[in-house]
């Protein structure tokens, strides 16, 4: 069996509380606990969740944007916690990262070509000044741009250009991986789907892999050949992506499911409202974080956590019922 691209076992980030005239620390929230998944070459996996489930922490913790407490994250057979200088300069060029607010990550006093080639002389993948600008213009066209909108400046884009900037900026450096944190959450609906079918043809064209994060399930379910659902930091269920929309089988799943629009208004699915507010991380419910809002939960279910066990094949579940 081939090794997948990415592995990731027992992923673990905590930050501190600090408080007091010290800033001694008080306590941590413990954004990412235990999470393991991988991801192999060219699919994508989505990872979807509330805000504030640790979705984009585990990405920025793949990339080591954030350190992670503890846990493995192997790449290409690369410990990528045990990398520094030149390694870790090496696995940014193999892994990049999408942002969800194109106009916030792109430097709005650079040209869009100085922005996009900035990787290109960071990594020398240009010897001359017009191997730079060739494949500035051919990665402007590759993402749908025009040569000429190298000169200009951030400002004069939309979101969807800015979004497919950021893109081009990233396949400047022949990643193998793309984090896409939330790419599209800040967009129109109508330049979502725009976005994520570029992202889907330049992954037929590059074999590019992607850890595609995102807030609601409907917009990962196209993209994604499977996808992991996250809740207060631990993945609560994980599934190829047409078993998952199918068959959901943990009651958070069912609930997020619930909420996503059929196009077919002949068929008609019942919404589970929640109870209550995604807890605080820093204070989570004991055993399965979810009980205080599940609407099938027994004694049980706050005094032990469930283990993410497979339920049918390649169907996980972290659930005492399911
Ligand atoms: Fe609900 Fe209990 Fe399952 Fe958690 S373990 S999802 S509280 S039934």
């Amino acid at each position: 069996m081939r090794e997948p691209l990415l592995k990731v076992e027992s992923l673990t980030k905590a930050f501190p509380i600090r408080s007091g005239l010290l800033k001694r620390q008080t306590g941590a929230v413990q954004a990412v606990n235990g999470v393991d998944f991988h991801i192999d070459a060219g699919e994508t996996l989505g990872l979807v969740g509330e805000s504030g489930c640790g979705k984009s922490t585990t990405g920025r913790c793949v990339l080591r944007l954030i350190e992670p407490t503890s846990g493995d994250i192997i790449f290409e057979g690369k410990n990528v916690r045990a990398l520094d200088g030149g390694a870790l300069r090496a696995l940014r060029r193999d892994i990049q990262i999408i942002f969800q607010d194109p106009y916030a990550s792109l430097n709005p006093r650079m040209s869009v070509g100085a922005i996009i080639g900035e990787a290109l002389v960071i990594h020398k993948l240009a010897k001359t000044g017009r191997e730079f600008d060739d494949r500035v213009v051919s990665l402007l066209e590759t993402v749908g741009l025009k040569a000429d909108h190298r000169t200009r400046f951030p400002h004069e884009f939309s979101g969807g250009q800015r979004q497919r900037i950021g893109i081009a900026r990233a396949l400047a450096v022949e990643p193998k991986l793309i984090i896409c944190d939330e790419p599209v959450s800040a967009l129109d609906v109508s330049i979502q789907a725009q976005v994520i079918n570029l992202l889907e043809d330049l992954q037929q064209k590059f074999g590019l892999a992607y850890l595609f994060v995102a807030h609601d399930l409907s917009v990962v379910e196209h993209i994604s050949r499977r996808v992991a659902v996250m809740y207060l930091g631990r993945i609560v269920e994980m599934a190829e992506s047409r078993a998952l929309y199918a068959s959901p089988k943990h009651p958070y799943t069912e609930a997020l499911l619930s909420a996503v629009p059929i196009p077919d208004p002949k068929v008609k699915r019942q919404r589970i409202r929640l109870s209550g507010e995604v807890p605080s991380p820093a204070n989570p419910p004991s055993g399965c974080h979810f009980h205080a809002r599940c609407p099938i939960a027994k004694p049980l279910c706050s005094k032990e956590v469930p283990k993410l066990k497979q339920s049918a094949d390649g169907h996980w579940v972290a659930c005492h019922l399911r």
